[in-house]
């Protein structure tokens, strides 16, 4: 069989599957489920090609997992990022190498790449189709962060030509982190994620910029301030809870709807991918009458538990750390004594 070529399916023979949500893992299940044949309509509440708030940096994800959803070549055009400056409120405090690259891509990018490959081996994918929330045999709930009251608020804008010494920046601020990644076209993804506050109004760069000031960060404010940036990339969310998520008994969740990892790991969108692989073999099976949905919803379940435990609860402990005043400046003088177990703390959140 080519790669990536949709195995020969009997039409009526296997079941279709519905996925509610077409980002990273909604798309790539439907890519990974027609390269075995089996019927896919995926129904997305938005449109294509459009920004979304994320970090745009992804770390973690195998060229296997890729390549077992049909999807191998998605990041073979993204930035390589390599070295990673973590700053506190404008002071550098430690530099590092990941030690593998992250790929850094625009969700505008890779989300409109994903929709292209599913569609071309055969899902349908309906744009502006937002479904409502219900258990369902064969349908996959792949929705994103679920509506939730929440103290963050996440906030992402695009520059181009930011000058930057490492192809990462991490800063600490008093009231959340902010992120930059390089990405394509000579541009910069900056994304944050703070405590709200109403007392901070705006948008764009304004409201960004008040954020950074608010946590200590007015030097980068002002870094960016002087940069041009793309204020059409602008975008803000706020309602969502980190974590597992809460979902109905017999509803079959994955990527952010099953489980939100803490944004600063940068492991988000490979959890989407890993969710996909794992949901793979038993939405077959239950599409050729070999399982019954329980039985695949069960599997789909455990398997995700199994491969995210880990991780998702070190980087719950890790979160509250990098946002209590007392965490950032442990860490700022392990930095300075050079015994920040940069590598090893990454692991745990992979
Ligand atoms: C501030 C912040 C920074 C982040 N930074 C990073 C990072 O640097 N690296 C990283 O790997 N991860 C990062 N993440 C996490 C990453 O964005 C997510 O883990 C990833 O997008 C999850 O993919 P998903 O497909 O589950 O959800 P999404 O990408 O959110 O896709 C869900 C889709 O479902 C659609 N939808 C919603 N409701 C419905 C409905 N009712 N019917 C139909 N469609 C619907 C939405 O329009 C959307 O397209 C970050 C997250 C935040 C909040």
């Amino acid at each position: 069989m080519a790669r990536g070529t949709a195995r020969a399916s009997l039409p009526g023979l296997n079941k279709a599957v519905t996925i509610a949500g077409g980002g990273l893992a909604g798309l790539s299940l439907a890519a990974g489920l027609r390269t075995r044949g089996i019927p896919v309509t995926v129904h997305e509440a938005g449109s294509y090609p459009r920004h979304r708030v994320c970090g745009e940096f992804i770390s973690g994800v195998d060229e296997a997992t890729l390549g077992s959803l049909g999807i191998p070549d998605v990041l073979k055009d993204a930035t390589p990022c390599s070295s990673v400056a973590w700053y506190r409120e404008g002071r550098r405090i430690h530099d590092g190498h990941l030690p593998r690259p992250a790929a850094g891509i625009s969700r505008y990018r890779l989300d409109r790449l994903l929709h292209d490959r599913a569609a071309s081996l055969g899902a349908e994918v309906i744009e502006q189709s937002r479904q409502p929330r219900e258990v369902r045999e064969g349908l996959v709930w792949a929705a994103g962060r679920i509506p939730a009251r929440s103290r963050w608020i996440g906030l992402k804008l695009h520059f181009r030509h930011l000058a930057m010494d490492s192809d990462l920046e991490m800063h600490l601020g008093a009231n959340g982190y902010v992120g930059l990644a390089r990405i394509e076209d000579a541009r910069a993804n900056v994304c944050g994620l703070f405590r709200v506050d109403r007392s901070l109004r705006g948008s764009g760069i304004e409201l960004l910029a008040s954020y950074l000031r608010e946590g200590g960060n007015a030097a980068l404010a002002e870094r960016l301030g002087t940069t041009d940036c793309d204020s059409s990339s602008f975008c803000a969310v706020a309602g969502f809870s980190l974590g597992r998520q809460k979902a109905e008994q017999h509803l079959c969740t994955i990527g952010d709807a099953e489980s939100m990892i803490p944004p600063f790991t940068g492991n988000g969108m490979s959890m989407a991918f890993e969710a996909a692989e794992l949901s793979l073999d038993p939405l077959e099976r239950w599409s050729r009458q070999k399982i019954e949905w329980d039985t695949c919803l069960a599997e789909i379940r455990t398997r995700l538990q199994q491969r995210f435990r880990k991780r998702l609860g070190a980087a719950q402990a890790l979160h509250p750390v990098l946002l209590s005043h007392g965490g950032r400046m442990f860490i700022e003088s392990m930095a300075r004594a050079r015994i920040l177990p940069f590598r090893p703390l990454l692991a745990l959140v992979r």
